[in-house]
């Protein structure tokens, strides 16, 4: 079992959230996340008989911002409706300088109280403010969405951490397709921290052959068609054609991009479903499988912060790793999201 997966809630069956037609087989996100978090309701209920409390998730936002309210609204819902006590950190005003000051301030309060199990911070942070102001105050323990620098540094040297949701979720759909990862050949499309290197990482750590390509790569077709495996986050609707797939390939598509009013990933649907053997739908793919994901990870964290204070927190899976090999979580090494 690899370190990102979350234990209790797998495996599927081979076929569970796969609807099949004539072309590609279309991986959905929306079953599987359900699974999961029937999973995570029953920790969260372990967890709260044990504890006295829910598991607490903090949420932190600066200026509200209406796509990202959006995101974390539902966060907070899907929260609510497994049992996770959520919590809105509402940092408000105009002037960059206080209000990072400020954010800082409150990051580093819920790090610091312990009813707080994980915290999830407004992503792009406004302009003016610097990420760093989010990541300097966050404890390693509670980042729950991997944007902390140990966490990160724990996934490159392939040792137990917090992945971004959206990364894990992208190998999760792979995993689930029931495609080989050993092996193959696979591309990633995409750098960033959040999604592209460390579904990088993570393809090459599970025995793929990995390409990184990027907006300056000088010929991502002659990349895409030789790949097993391609992962697409550039944010690029349509950037991938079915001409650029070899055929039978599994294609995850990670992109969300609203084109004349209506949601598209990066891949071009129609000519890719013919030449692939599967690919992952927009919407309806990646992204509901990410916030359940996110409420796994919030489970995990309050289980290992428990853990690691010597009460009992209900149903705390043994750490698997060799981060874990030399004693259990605690409060300056990151709960293991495996
Ligand atoms: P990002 O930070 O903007 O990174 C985009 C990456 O794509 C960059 O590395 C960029 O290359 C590369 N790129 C851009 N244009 C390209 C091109 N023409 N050819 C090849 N590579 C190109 O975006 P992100 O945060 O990683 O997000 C990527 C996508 O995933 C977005 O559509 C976003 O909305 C979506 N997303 C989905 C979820 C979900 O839950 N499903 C969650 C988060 C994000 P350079 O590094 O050279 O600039």
């Amino acid at each position: 079992m690899r370190s990102w997966r979350p234990a209790n809630y797998g495996p599927l069956s081979a076929d569970a959230g796969m609807t099949t037609d004539t072309g590609a087989r279309l991986p959905e996100g929306a079953p599987i996340a359900d699974e999961i978090r029937e999973g995570v309701a029953d920790d969260v209920a372990a967890f709260t008989a044990a504890q006295g409390h829910a598991p607490c998730l903090a949420v932190v936002v600066c200026g509200r911002s209406a796509p990202s309210m959006v995101y974390l609204d539902r966060i907070l819902k899907a929260s609510a409706a497994v049992g996770i006590e959520g919590r809105l950190v509402d940092v408000p005003g105009d002037d960059p300088v206080t209000q990072a000051e400020e954010l800082a301030a409150a990051v580093r309060m819920l790090s610091a109280d312990d009813q707080v199990a994980g915290i999830i911070a407004q992503m792009p942070v406004p302009a003016g403010i610097s990420i760093r102001t989010v990541i300097d105050a966050i404890d390693p323990a509670k980042d729950i969405d991997g944007i902390h620098p140990l966490n990160a540094g724990l996934l490159r040297l392939g040792f137990e951490g917090f992945v971004p949701a959206t990364a894990h979720a992208a190998l999760e759909m792979l995993e689930r397709s029931g495609a080989p990862i050993v092996g193959a050949e696979a591309v990633v499309i995409g750098r960033s921290p959040v999604v592209g290197m460390p579904v990088a990482f993570m393809l090459a750590k599970a025995g793929a052959t990995t390409t990184v390509c990027h907006s300056k790569t000088l010929d991502l077709a002659a990349h895409t068609r030789a790949a097993d495996i391609v992962v697409v986050a550039a944010g690029r609707p349509g950037l991938v054609t079915g001409d650029m797939l070899k055929p039978g390939a599994v294609v995850i598509d990670v992109g969300i991009n609203v084109v004349d009013g209506h949601l598209v990933g990066d891949v071009d649907f129609a000519s890719a479903r013919e030449v692939a053997s599967a690919i992952t739908p927009v919407p309806g793919g990646v992204g509901p499988l990410t916030n359940a994901l996110l409420l796994a990870h919030l489970v995990r964290a309050a289980q290992r912060q428990a853990a690691a204070r010597g009460s009992p927190a209900g149903n705390v899976p043994p750490a698997t790793g060799p981060a874990s090999a030399t004693g259990p979580a605690s409060a300056t090494r990151p709960a293991s999201n495996a």
